[in-house]
């Protein structure tokens, strides 16, 4: 990285994490066949340090072969999530082609997040998060750093909104469901949808939620969705809703 400061925070970083305490399957060759611990942290290291092609595309291909991902089985793991600040950090403040080794990177884990539906992830904000979701959120925390990188940030991030997140705030009773009052994350999809309901550390599916009024443009995140079939209690914040297309309840989220 060419500010000294940020590589020293980012290696200190990647050295805090147990990475060999993170969940990963292994392959039908041993323990390092798929998940391999010794990669995330060795690549993680190089590439924050790259300074040149060469050297970040060995760091990627050490991430990208059982690191953070799989690239040949199309398989991401949880230290993906745990490391995407990082590659943010890299994609901010490391050499070119680190970063835009780091930017594909995390596309690839989305890609593979999306069509991964039984991982989840603990989070600061629920225990038991899709780990396309967890991912999308920290990408929307580089949303600053990805709207300067051209098409491919843009889709990025676009990508990433479908993973929506709403913090509910207050619920109210109306009518015979809910009207919940919170932030919206991401973008809501049209029509009526299914959400998973995190409270409490338990999921539940609701089948019928719509957006009753979306965030003011360029305003802040706070909208409104309106739940059928379920009581004002049960959405009693702290609560949250992820799309349940995400887990593996109902498709049509
Ligand atoms: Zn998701």
């Amino acid at each position: 990285m060419r500010g000294t400061r940020e590589v020293r925070e980012v290696l200190e970083a990647v050295d805090a994490v147990d990475w060999g305490g993170l969940p990963g399957p292994a392959g039908l060759n041993g323990p390092d066949d798929l998940y391999s611990p010794a990669r995330v942290a060795t690549g993680l290291r190089a590439l924050a340090t790259a300074t040149g092609l060469v050297r970040a595309a060995d760091a990627g291909a050490l991430l990208a072969g059982g690191g953070l991902v799989h690239d040949h089985s199309g398989t991401v793991f949880p230290a993906a999530v745990v490391a995407a600040p990082f590659l943010l950090a890299v994609a901010r403040h490391g050499h070119p082609e680190a970063g835009a080794t780091a930017l594909g990177l995390l596309d690839d884990a989305l890609a593979f997040a999306a069509r991964d539906r039984s991982t989840r992830v603990a989070t600061p904000y629920a225990e038991a998060v899709p780990i396309c979701c967890a991912l999308a959120d920290h990408l929307r925390g580089g949303a600053d750093l990805l709207a300067t990188r051209g098409r491919e940030g843009g889709q990025l991030l676009a990508d990433a909104a479908e993973h929506w997140r709403f913090d509910v705030q207050e619920a109210v009773a109306e009518g015979a469901g809910v009207a919940a009052f919170g932030a919206l994350a991401g973008r809501f999809p049209y029509g009526v949808r299914a959400a998973e309901l995190h409270r409490a550390g338990r999921v539940a599916v609701l089948e019928r939620v719509v957006l009753h009024y979306p965030p003011e443009p360029d305003g802040g995140p706070d909208a409104c969705l309106r739940l059928d079939g379920v009581r004002p209690d049960e959405l009693a914040p702290p609560a949250l809703l992820f799309p349940a297309r995400c887990g593996p309840g109902p498709t049509d989220g």
